[in-house]
């Protein structure tokens, strides 16, 4: 499936195909490549062929008109913390049993209103908290590009399914870099849009100030054309915002306007990086300069607390989010317990793996009493900084470039035993989620070891449509064309 979305809704529209072959050869490359890559936790084969077929009945009667419903037989894979009805909801983790929503995340119902058709769950790090994907109870995602070596996380399943040509387009969910990151490790564009831009209604919390829904596609047209069916005002999410939804396909194909400023910050590139990596992303600023950037230094004093600031804030929201995880409410609970507090804190004990342990007893201590003023309220007071130093960045720029990790994707085992450094992999993209403006991965070239590298763009509130046209001008001038070793063809 190396189709992307317009091709496939062509081919459909003229006959050349029909929906249910398009999602026949979708659902084998799944179950075909998810021996090697274990990118899926369930695939929806007789789901997706009944919509498939349903799909083929409209389409037939709407006699040749390509132009809606928009994703008319798109095969899409859905990460595995994202309600589809019927489908599993585990989230990577052990606690939730068999739970199977009885209900359609926002993102969902509109997707499938627009014709997409979700070929199955994907793999990720338990509660979407891990950078690797090694945090899943079931075993992590392995790198289409080289199989010794981590997807990226937590959304490794959704990025892998794209590289590998399972899909042309995935969701998964960012709330400090799991959509971008992974996209970055696996070659493919990873994009997370402005905080509110995409109704959270459906998508299982993990930093309810920070998470936000992110769309995995080959190219910049295709996550346009995803983007512009999910966004928008939803009354099942307060924090979604009021603000119009462009017809993100249309803006992305429009020329760039010569003289555009683009911010880089010299500090982003020192210390800790990659040599390659920086010599990737200094090319990659020099071929926008070729496509007519100005290039303009910027400061983001704050950003070297960043990673503390995250640790802190999403450490705190998980612990109150994750609380409801009782041995009530959902699938599993532990056996013979003899009484109530027994029951969770053995469900608990059994259910959660380490990191979500750690993770909410980090968030419970930084929560207390004697230590919130200390930890959570500070991290708040710089958080607020963070936005200010965006706030003063976008008055001299109008989107920022850096690099979206700092190394490519490492080897399985290497950073396991050693939280803080995986911890420091997400350096350059939980600042997104802290200033809740969007940002997008994009494929920037190959290592010497032939691994992907990314390069990341950030804008002000609402500018999805400029990142969009920016990452697809790139796209366009430098095709990504090698393939990753494990490709359906
Ligand atoms: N890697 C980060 C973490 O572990 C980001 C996760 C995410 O965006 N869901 O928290």
């Amino acid at each position: 499936m190396s189709l992307n979305v317009t091709t496939i809704i062509e081919r459909i529209f003229s006959r050349e195909t029909t929906a249910r072959a398009t999602v026949e050869s979708a659902l084998s490359a799944a179950e075909t490549l998810n021996e090697s890559l274990n990118a899926f936790l369930e695939i929806n084969r007789q789901g997706a062929l009944k919509r498939a077929d349903e799909i083929d009945a409209e389409t037939k009667s709407a006699a040749g008109t390509a132009t809606s419903p928009s994703l008319a037989g798109v095969p899409i894979a859905i990460k595995d913390n994202i309600c589809v009805k019927g489908l599993q909801t585990s989230c990577g983790s052990r606690i939730l049993g068999p739970y199977k929503p009885p209900y359609n995340a926002t993102a969902i119902d509109r997707l499938l209103a627009a014709g997409a058709v979700v070929i199955g769950k994907t793999n990720c790090d338990e509660f979407a908290m891990g950078s690797s994907n090694e945090n899943s109870a079931f075993g992590p995602v392995k790198n289409p590009w080289d199989i010794s070596r981590v997807p990226g996380g937590s959304s490794g399943g959704s990025a892998a399914a794209v590289a590998a040509g399972i899909v042309p387009v995935a969701l998964g969910s960012d709330t400090g870099g799991s959509v971008r990151q992974p996209a970055a490790l696996c070659g493919v564009i990873g994009m997370k849009p402005t905080y509110g831009r995409i109704s959270r209604y459906g998508l299982v919390a993990f930093g309810s100030s920070l998470d936000q829904i992110g769309i995995f596609a080959r190219n910049a047209t295709d996550a346009a054309a995803v983007l512009e069916v999910i966004a928008g005002r939803d009354s099942h999410d307060a924090t979604t915002a009021e603000v119009p939804v462009p017809k993100y396909s249309d803006e992305t194909e429009k020329n760039l306007e010569p003289g555009f400023r683009l911010g880089v910050s010299r500090t982003l590139l020192g210390e800790g990086l990659d040599e390659e990596v920086r010599r990737s992303i200094e090319a990659a600023i020099e071929a926008y300069r070729g496509l007519g950037a100005q290039i303009v230094d910027i400061d983001l004093p704050h950003a070297k607390y960043a990673i503390a600031v995250y640790y802190i804030i999403a450490t705190a929201e998980a612990s109150s989010n994750l609380a409801r995880y009782d041995g009530v409410r959902y699938g599993f609970r532990a056996e013979e317990a003899p009484a109530l507090r027994d029951m969770y804190k053995r469900t608990r004990e059994e259910g959660f793996g380490a990191e979500v342990k750690r993770r909410i007893m980090l968030g419970t201590y930084v929560l207390s009493a004697g230590y919130y003023d200390a930890y959570y309220l500070k991290a708040q007071q710089v958080r607020a900084l963070l936005r200010q130093d965006f706030a003063n960045a976008f008055k001299q720029c109008d989107v920022i470039l850096t690099p979206t990790t700092p190394t490519p994707a490492f080897k399985f085992g290497e950073k396991v035993d050693d939280p803080l450094a995986m911890y420091l992999n997400d350096i350059y993209t939980v600042t997104a989620n802290l200033a809740g403006i969007p940002g997008i991965s994009v494929p920037c070239g190959l290592s010497s070891e032939g691994l992907p590298i990314g390069l990341q763009l950030l804008g002000p509130y609402w500018s999805e449509a400029r990142l969009l046209q920016l990452a697809h001008a790139y796209q366009s001038a430098h095709p990504f064309s090698r393939r990753p070793q494990v490709y359906a063809e």
